[in-house]
């Protein structure tokens, strides 16, 4: 049986920064993963993820922030790959929204660049959004947004170059703590041991820690791309260079994000419920985007972008996995001290991936981590079941 000192199970988001950092230290990495790097089965696909600090989520992420944005040049510079993109961020509803509101509240505790807007100066600032009378919105210019495709592909890669051993298309049918203080995975085409584990399965994390009988909720979630009426509003008007990322919700109308143009008029423009979602099973996920769903989402949009009229380029799913407090779920396994976790990350995680990689090595290596993660305890009582 081959012998490793670290084995990563799944090497989406989460899975493929540890595989990165694990081998970065020098460590014997092995890697599974049941697609393919960057494939669209799970959470890590749609061209596009919002990045942003001002975080309504809880002021506790900010730390956190700055270091993933320290890791998001990191590896654009160790892949040779474009990631990030700037435009600027605007989170935006009436006075009372938690989007705007705890985003405010998040900017002026943690000192963050920023400045407020009422609904005349939005509208004249972004002339595609036409937000309600009483809107105030939380504009941020270090906001904006990451590659997920090419972002699993760079730290595969990197981790590939760094000695890990990556093998896509395995799937892993089980894994075990063994009496030595190891572990066992078993996939059907072998069985690896190793020192320690790294659990980072996305929608897959109820299967692969069933014992933990974690309260996760596997939601099946559509973003769309629309095409804007650029007659009313100039193209230039949408796209990246003058366009920010967005989240609004207004008097309780469901909140909904969404990005500038990034690929030209032909790919659209980018938007999707931020929840609402509904429960699937990963592995029989409805991949159907219906006519009823595209209406729905199409009459919402058009609360804050009365031109945005034209077609629907393309509708995909995708899938979230969600904690009762939709906070993430980090830390050493409950039962298994040679095991680090890392799941339920509630539709908002992929801005940290970079910092999630270094905590999960930290975890692996030394048992623990300097980096505030104490919101994300395994251990907690909501995940309780
Ligand atoms: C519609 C949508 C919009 C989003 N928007 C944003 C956003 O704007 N900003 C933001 O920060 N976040 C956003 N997110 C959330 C973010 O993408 C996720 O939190 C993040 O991708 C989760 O990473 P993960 O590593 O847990 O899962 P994944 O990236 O899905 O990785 C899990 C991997 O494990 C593999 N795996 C599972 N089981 C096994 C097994 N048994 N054997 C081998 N491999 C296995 C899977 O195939 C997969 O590749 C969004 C998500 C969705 C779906």
């Amino acid at each position: 049986m081959q012998h490793h000192d670290v084995i990563v199970l799944g090497l989406g988001s989460m899975g493929g920064a540890a595989a990165n950092e694990l081998a970065a230290r020098g460590l014997d990495v092995l890697g599974l993963e049941s697609f393919t790097p960057g494939h669209d089965q799970g959470s890590a696909h749609g061209g596009t993820r919002i990045v942003r600090q001002s975080y309504f989520e809880s002021p506790e992420y900010v730390p956190l922030l700055r270091r993933a944005y320290e890791g998001w040049s990191r590896l654009e510079a160790e892949s040779g790959r474009d990631l990030l993109t700037l435009c600027g961020g605007i989170y935006l509803g009436d006075p009372a929204s938690p989007t705007y509101a705890r985003s405010r509240a998040a900017a002026e505790e943690h000192g963050l660049d920023h400045e407020v807007l009422d609904a005349a100066e939005i509208r004249r600032r972004f002339p595609t959004m036409d937000p309600a009378d009483d809107a105030m919105g939380l504009y941020e210019s270090a906001a904006g947004y990451v590659r997920p495709e090419e972002t699993v592909i760079a730290n595969t890669e990197v981790a590939a170059r760094n000695g890990a051993t990556l093998r896509f298309g395995e799937r892993v049918q089980r894994w075990s703590a063994t009496p030595g203080g190891g572990v066992e995975v078993v996939t059907p085409e072998g069985t690896y041991g190793a020192d320690r584990l790294v659990v980072t399965p996305g929608a897959w994390a109820p299967q692969m820690l069933p014992e933990l009988e974690l309260p996760l909720s596997v939601e099946r979630m559509v973003f769309y791309w629309f095409t804007p009426d650029t007659d009313a509003v100039p193209v230039e008007r949408w796209s990246q260079e003058q366009h920010p990322v967005y989240i609004e919700e207004t008097h309780g109308n469901g909140q909904i994000y969404g990005f500038p143009m990034t690929d030209g008029p032909a790919g659209g423009f980018k938007l999707g419920y931020f929840h609402l979602g509904t429960p699937t099973d990963p592995d029989a996920v409805d991949r159907v985007v219906h006519s009823d769903e595209t209406a729905e989402m199409r009459r919402r949009a058009l609360e804050l972008f009365p031109h945005l009229t034209g077609p629907v380029v393309q509708a995909k799913t995708c899938l979230y996995t969600v904690a009762p407090d939709e906070h993430f779920v980090i830390g050493t396994h409950p039962l298994h001290d040679q095991v680090a976790i890392a799941c339920g990350f509630s539709g908002h995680g992929f801005k940290f991936v970079p910092v999630v990689g270094e905590i999960l090595a930290d975890l692996t290596t030394d048992g623990a981590t300097d980096l505030p993660i104490g919101l994300f305890d395994p251990r907690r009582p909501v995940l309780r079941p």
